[in-house]
């Protein structure tokens, strides 16, 4: 699943804006949420039901794990809140998790300059017998957009999507100012865990990534 096409739309949306508020982390995290389900919820009453059902699929979850497929990329805001959700899962599940999110890293050489658009890789947070691991909380955007329809014009237009980066991006630069970028998924994940591991807002225990 690609991130659709909206770098250039969405940051030229946040450049114009002037005296922005900031917003603390927990009001920001709590805007992206709020955001987020509804848009969930908007995706699944307005598209979904044309779409083929992926509980009947013959290869599911191929949409997350296809190396020659998946770039979703993610930004800080957004990292946090899956960082935060994948928390929640027992201890030794985590382990595996980050421990995937960093071979994924190696494997498919990902980084944070150049083309990172361009480099495709298999999701990490896709668990076998599970699926995805943030799916009711902290979805990347492209993801919820996701799903096979058989119809072209059934597909839900660019601009939604657009629309959702655009207030994430805002999100971000009212939170972090200029600390934050879009990324690929495992490598915005790693650098989060990370400053989590080390400071006492996280699991202060050691957990490796
Ligand atoms: S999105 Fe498509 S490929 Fe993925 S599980 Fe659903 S039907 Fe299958
Ligand atoms: S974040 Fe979830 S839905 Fe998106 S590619 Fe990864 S496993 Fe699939």
């Amino acid at each position: 699943m690609r991130r659709q096409d909206a770098t250039t739309t969405a940051t030229g949306t946040v450049a114009i804006q002037t005296n922005m508020k900031p917003l603390t982390k927990t009001k920001a995290l709590a805007k992206l949420k709020k955001m987020k389900t509804n848009y969930q919820r908007f995706v699944r009453d307005e598209y979904e039901h044309k779409a083929k059902d992926c509980l009947t699929c013959e290869v599911q979850g191929i949409c997350c794990t296809d190396a020659h497929f998946v770039n979703v990329h993610i930004t800080r805001l957004e990292a946090v809140a899956i960082t935060k959700a994948l928390e929640k899962l027992d201890r030794a599940t985590l382990e595996i998790v980050y421990q995937r999110v960093s071979e994924t890293i190696e494997k498919y050489d990902l980084n944070d300059s150049g083309d990172t658009l361009e480099k495709k890789f298999a999701c990490p947070l896709f668990e076998k017998g599970t699926g995805c691991l943030v799916h009711k909380e902290g979805k990347p955007l492209p993801c919820i957009t996701h799903a096979c329809y058989e119809n072209k014009e059934d597909l839900p237009p660019n601009t939604v999507q657009l629309k959702r980066e655009s207030a994430v991006e805002l999100l971000n630069t009212r939170t972090f100012g200029n600390a934050w970028n879009w990324l690929p998924l495992p490598v915005w994940i790693r650098k989060i865990a990370t400053e989590r591991t080390e400071n006492t807002e996280g699991l202060k225990s050691g957990l490796k990534i």
